[in-house]
């Protein structure tokens, strides 16, 4: 059932076996997944069906520098589905490297290994309506696979691994019905949890303290309590909750907020390939199933590990948009159109050097003289991507000159002083906002650099081309728009050492029996893929934890357990 908290009468006090706090991607496969299993979820849901101002508003917080970091209520959305209302789609599951101690990655290693998630990723792909659980090209399309690039053969790097693109689906839509008809589950909207309260003894949750801004109040006492409410917004909570513990929640160690990351990505360089244009497989294919895949160029984990490298991907790319030296008219035409599109997906289209009138006209010049393109772009877009159900991911280029800039997607050096904080300002129910300081270092952009010199190296030993590219610009490519925005990792990392994390290999957190937390944050690394598989894939994990511990509680209230 889905209703809004403006029905709960004030000062009521709601109870159930688990209440979820939040209802993105994380938060909406726990509740389902829980209630399949027989237990009773309230999930709390500070959004609505729709987005609302007044609720995002609630998101609003400061930056430390807003060249390096979005300001917090960008590139996040507070309504029900959560950041999947306005997500790109883009699904690969983490590397086991990802979760090894690597001497070279200092506080890297989850207490968790690849095996211990891997069960729950073919499950994860089907929340995210992403096919099958298969993302190496070979074994994804069978006899039909053909190489990324023809004649490239390396033992060191490979062009074989995929990445698979959801609908995008929008959980908040495509699973309300669900949500709906469920008896085990109740959805509370406009309901914000402001507050955990613990006992005493601040070892278990008392219960949670829940707002709406149309000025109620009321509790929620659970036998479990997940918090679900994304990588900024979880740590927010935990640091604001002071009742029992004036540092706030799990933070004895001052860990919660603190080895804050996202992504290091930018456009870098010039690959020059020989052969055909055709051949190069830099765009989209479809899978079997018919789910759009692109392939990425990789270092393999062991020459990763023999080099000291941060695990990250390149993608084969075209120039610089805000560039009109690309003299395409698609390009051109997406430049003058930025200000249509929203922040998160135009950001990388303005890059603060381009507002003068000479860049214009050369802008427009360049649509004025490639109408053939333009056209054949705009309805190729319109039937594929505007009113198809599956999107069509991104705007993709016939490349008729083989040559490419490198996306590059790294994960970035956990760092205890990338953080967030509390503000002395208030939101309109009273919590404390957010201020982040997002940090990264020279190890990052050396680490991406020595990964783009094997790349290089190998593609001129295969014969096959050549890649270019001016190391003194490295650093200004991959900062020019700063951390990469929506993707917000290890606020409340997992580990055993407490001086270090926030959360145990179950995702709760220390010494607060019955809390547990589900998303990015508990990433102790970030990897080179986006989060949300591997957070949805988590959260059926943890989905099976709760189910087996309620089930040997003999005092769980099951089912209809909402009182
Ligand atoms: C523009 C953009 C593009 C992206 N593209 C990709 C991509 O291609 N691939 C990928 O893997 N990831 C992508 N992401 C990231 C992806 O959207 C997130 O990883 C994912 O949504 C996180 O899911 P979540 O459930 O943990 O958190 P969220 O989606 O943030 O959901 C949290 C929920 O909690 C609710 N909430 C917050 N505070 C409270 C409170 N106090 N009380 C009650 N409810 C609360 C919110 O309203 C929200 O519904 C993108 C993000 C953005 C912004």
């Amino acid at each position: 059932m889905i209703s809004s908290a403006n029905s709960i009468p004030n000062d009521a006090h709601l109870h159930s076996d688990v209440c979820v706090v939040g209802g993105g991607p994380a938060g909406i496969a726990l509740t389902l997944t829980l209630a399949q299993q027989g237990i009773s979820v309230l999930l709390l849901e500070s959004g609505f069906l729709k987005e609302d101002a007044d609720t995002q508003a609630l998101y609003n917080g400061e930056v430390v520098d807003e060249r390096m970091h979005s300001p917090p209520d960008k590139y996040r959305q507070r309504r029900m589905g959560g950041s999947s209302t306005i997500w790109g789609g883009r699904c690969m599951p983490f590397d086991p490297v990802d979760f090894e101690n690597r001497a070279h990655v200092p506080d890297s290693g989850w207490p968790i290994s690849y095996a211990d998630v891997l069960p729950y990723y073919p499950a994860a792909n089907a929340w995210a309506e992403a096919g099958r659980f298969s993302y190496q090209a070979p074994e994804a399309f069978g006899s039909g696979a053909l190489p990324m690039i023809p004649g490239f053969v390396s033992t060191t790097v490979s062009t074989d691994g995929l990445e698979r693109f959801s609908c995008p689906t929008d959980f908040g839509k495509r699973y309300a019905k669900r949500l709906q008809v469920e008896p085990r589950v109740r959805v509370l909207l406009g309901a914000n949890c402001t507050a955990v309260t613990l006992q005493r003894d601040g070892r278990s949750v008392k219960e949670l303290q829940v707002k709406t801004l149309a000025g109620s109040r009321f509790r929620v006492t659970a036998r479990s309590t997940v918090l679900a409410a994304g990588g900024l917004e979880t740590a927010r909570l935990l640091l604001a909750s002071q009742d029992v513990t004036p540092q706030g929640v799990g933070n004895a160690h001052d860990v919660v907020g603190r080895y804050y990351m996202c992504h290091i990505a930018g456009n870098v360089g010039m690959l020059t390939l020989q052969g055909w244009p055709r051949d190069i497989r830099h765009g989209y294919e479809v899978s079997p199933e018919g789910i759009y895949c692109r392939r990425r160029i990789s270092v393999t984990a062991s020459e990763q590990r023999r080099l000291g490298l941060a695990n990250a991907v390149a993608r084969l790319h075209f120039p610089r948009i805000t560039d009109p030296a690309h003299r395409n008219g698609v390009l051109s035409g997406l430049f003058l159109a930025r200000r249509l599109i929203s922040y998160e997906y135009s950001k990388r289209l303005n890059d603060g050097n381009t507002n003068n009138a000479s860049t214009y006209v050369r802008h427009l010049m360049n649509v004025v003289t490639d109408p053939r393109d333009t056209t054949a772009f705009l309805a190729h877009w319109i039937r594929k991507r505007s009113l198809a159900h599956r999107k069509f991911p991104s705007v993709i280029l016939h490349n008729r000159t083989n040559r490419f800039s490198l996306e590059v997607h790294g994960e970035q050096y956990p760092l205890r002083d990338s953080r967030l904080t509390l503000t002395d300002k208030r939101d309109a129910l009273g919590m404390p906002q957010v201020k982040v300081d997002w940090r990264y270092c020279r190890d990052d952009i050396e680490s991406v650099k020595r990964t783009l010199d094997v790349i290089a190296l190998e593609i001129s030993r295969s014969g096959v081309g050549k890649f270019e590219y001016n190391h003194s610009t490295l650093e200004e490519e991959l900062m020019r728009f700063g951390a990469y925005g929506g993707h917000h990792v290890g606020t409340t990392r997992m580990g055993t050492d407490l001086r270090t994390s926030v959360v145990d290999p179950d995702c709760q957190v220390h010494g607060v029996r019955g809390l547990f937390i589900a998303g990015s944050a508990v990433f102790p690394t970030s990897s080179q893929a986006n989060p949300t598989l591997t957070l949805i894939a988590m959260a059926l994990r943890l989905a099976d934890k709760l189910s087996a511990n309620l089930r040997a509680d003999k005092h769980v209230v099951m089912p209809g357990a909402f009182a």
